[in-house]
């Protein structure tokens, strides 16, 4: 392991060192509820090997990435009784990333959501986190 996989939060979530809210995985990617959402059922896609940014990402995977994309939006959309989503991906600070493994926000969207860009909230309790997640693998 190098020390950038080692003191990777999302690495660890994918080691299992670190609780995370699972929404589904497969053999390179993995989907699980941001913890400081700007909406209810705001979702991370990763891929499994440990990559800063969109740069370092081999294309040769986007249709792994992609595909993971393509089955969780609309269950998200599905869970959060959304009309809409936002695919965000943040490259290096200047751009607002601030975690170094590459990943892709699937931001629900409603017409009257209280969504403000940048602004996060939170769950009321890990329990309704959890609740969230299950509801969104429910529509898998
Ligand atoms: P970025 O700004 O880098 O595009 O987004 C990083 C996202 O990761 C943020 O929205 C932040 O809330 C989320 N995040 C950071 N650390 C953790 C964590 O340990 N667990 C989860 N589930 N999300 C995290
Ligand atoms: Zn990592």
């Amino acid at each position: 392991m190098t020390l950038d996989t080692e003191n990777c939060p999302f690495c660890q979530i994918i080691r299992g060192e670190i609780p995370s809210a699972k929404v589904y995985e497969d053999e390179h990617t993995l989907a699980f509820l941001d913890i400081a959402p700007f909406v209810e059922g705001h979702t991370l896609v990763i891929p499994k090997k440990h990559i800063k940014n969109m740069l370092e990402f081999d294309p040769n995977h986007a249709t792994h990435l992609f595909k993971t994309i393509k089955h969780v939006a609309p269950a998200v959309m599905k869970a959060t009784g959304s009309e809409g989503f936002h695919i965000l991906q943040n490259n290096f600070m200047a751009a607002g990333q601030t975690v170094f493994h590459a990943h892709w926000h699937i931001i629900p969207r409603a017409k009257n959501d209280n969504f403000i860009f940048g602004t996060h909230i939170t769950y009321k309790n890990n329990e309704a986190m959890r609740e969230m997640a299950k509801a969104i693998t429910k529509h898998l």
